[in-house]
């Protein structure tokens, strides 16, 4: 209903962006990826090693020599929050270093580069400038696309069958409960709406802490951002109501879900997503493997969701009021540094898979996509250990405080030799008969002690962030 003013709204700002653009062009990377995917981590990598020239051989523009620098600029959105990357680089500086905090609602911040451009008349015209913005914000929001094609009596018979599965049953169970005992025909107030809508969160909350993340919008329930506690959120699905009265509880929680719709998903695909260029999409792929079959079809599930997203207009028509200009997305497995680098190919292969189906049923028309292995930040380095007559590669690092492996508790400040263990060489064996993956895995601090370079400035060790930066941005600095 409203696509007129989102297509008035987007041409009106991509009018604007050439404006203030004419002299410097402006790439918008989103960067996503479901709850501690590495979204933090790998954004204040990235920003950090452009701005004091970080190891990066596989990013073009500085392996040829041509990149001039980088510099932190304002941003020119100023209602949207800063990406807070000081404070993140200020946390894995620390002493001891400790992991910054996650991502939990949009942020944004601008990097602006200068360049010698490759092209043959670069040499007359100076150093170029590109602007890069940098689009923070959880994969979880883009669960929420469906729900804009749903109207509420269709959510709700959705959202109930699953919630009344036997599956979900313990889960499930106290918010069923509440809505047993509530009398949704009589008139509408807070208290019910309320309680009706944290036991709905609670259940969606409890389904992913067991694993579930494919099938359970609305995702500002479980990743709210600024808007915790506000009306908007605060609705639940209901059964079908005869005879419905303006006035009652019902007809207060569709309002609000229409109302969520309206003013907080429609919004975030118009003013947001509709506007990136280039997209990574990060998947924390080894925690699920090392959870188990479950947990890997799970994300396979959660990921074809969260990547239908990225089907052109054409194939989906939610999207067609948001006429998209993404054109290449990085699939990137992250904490690759928790396996042995021989085994970094089999990591990628295993992404591979796990996007196939979604990139099978997605039309990327006119996107490429590409999937890598990579660690934002290399928390581990690698040695070999004899076993026998066997040299085993193992990873030399320092359990987090409270991690547990074979009967030994780690304190966060020892540090050990630990055989991770292979990922199989055949992706699929993992999905056709679902064999779990014997990984020896622990979470690690990050690194200990971080080397300076000739600035001053620490550097932040990474496994392949130079070539995901290079897939990314390269060609815009050609
Ligand atoms: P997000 O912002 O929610 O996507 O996730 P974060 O970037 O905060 O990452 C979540 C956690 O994963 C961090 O606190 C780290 O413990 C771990 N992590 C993320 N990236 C890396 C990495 O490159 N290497 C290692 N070893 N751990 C990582």
């Amino acid at each position: 209903p409203t696509t007129i003013t989102d297509e008035l709204g987007i041409a009106l700002s991509n009018l604007a962006d050439s404006a203030t653009g004419v002299l410097t062009p402006t790439l918008r990377l989103g960067v996503t990826g479901l709850s501690r995917a590495g979204k933090t981590i790998f954004i204040t990598a990235l920003v950090h090693n452009l701005l004091t020239q970080g190891r990066l051989p596989g990013f073009g523009p500085l392996a040829d020599g041509r990149f001039i620098g980088a510099r932190l600029a304002e941003y020119p959105d100023a209602t949207i929050p800063r990406f807070a990357y000081e404070q993140h680089l200020a946390a894995l500086s620390a002493n001891p270093p400790i992991w910054p905090e996650s991502t939990r609602r949009i942020s944004q911040l601008r990097l602006v580069l200068k360049f010698q451009s490759a092209k043959w008349w670069g040499g007359m015209t100076g150093p170029a400038t590109l602007n890069l913005d940098i689009v923070d914000y959880p994969g979880e929001w883009l669960l929420d696309l469906p729900l804009l094609g749903l109207g509420f009596a269709e959510w709700s018979t959705e959202a109930l069958e699953r919630a009344r599965q036997p599956g979900h049953a313990d889960e499930a169970a106290e918010f069923l409960a509440a809505l047993d005992q509530t009398d949704i025909s009589k008139d509408a107030n807070d208290p019910d709406a309320e309680r009706l809508a944290s036991t709905f969160t609670t259940y969606l909350r409890r389904s992913r802490e067991h694993g579930a993340l494919s099938t359970l919008p609305p995702g500002r329930f479980l990743l709210p951002g600024d808007l915790e506690g506000s009306p908007a959120l605060t609705f639940a699905p209901l059964p079908p109501l005869a005879g419905k009265r303006t006035g009652s509880l019902h007809a207060m929680l569709e309002n609000r879900y229409e109302a969520y719709k309206a003013q907080v998903v429609r919004p975030f695909f118009r003013d947001h997503f509709a506007r990136l260029d280039r997209q990574v999409v990060l998947v924390d792929t080894l925690r699920a493997l090392n959870t188990g079959p479950a947990a890997v079809n799970d994300l396979e599930t959660a990921l074809t969701s969260v990547l239908s997203c990225f089907r052109q207009g054409d194939a989906n028509p939610l999207l067609r009021p948001f006429s998209r200009r993404i054109d290449r997305i990085l699939f990137a497995a992250t904490k690759a540094d928790h396996v042995h680098h021989t085994s970094h190919d089999r990591l990628e292969a295993i992404l591979n898979r796990l996007v196939a189906n979604a990139r099978k049923r997605a039309i990327f028309a006119g996107a490429e996509t590409k999937s890598i292995a990579m660690a934002g930040i290399r928390a581990t380095s690698e040695g070999t250990i004899r076993e026998g007559a066997d040299t085993l590669p193992t990873l030399v690092g320092t359990p987090i405080d409270g991690e547990v492996l074979d009967g030994a508790t780690y304190d966060g400040k020892t540090e050990i030799a630990l055989f991770p263990g292979d990922l199989p060489a055949r992706p699929d064996s993992l999905f056709e008969n679902g064999s779990p993956v014997a990984l020896n895995f622990l979470r690690f601090t990050p690194p200990q002690k971080l080397e300076r370079n000739a600035s001053g400035d620490v550097v932040l060790p990474h496994i392949r962030l130079d070539r995901a930066l290079d897939y990314l941005i390269g060609d815009w600095m050609a």
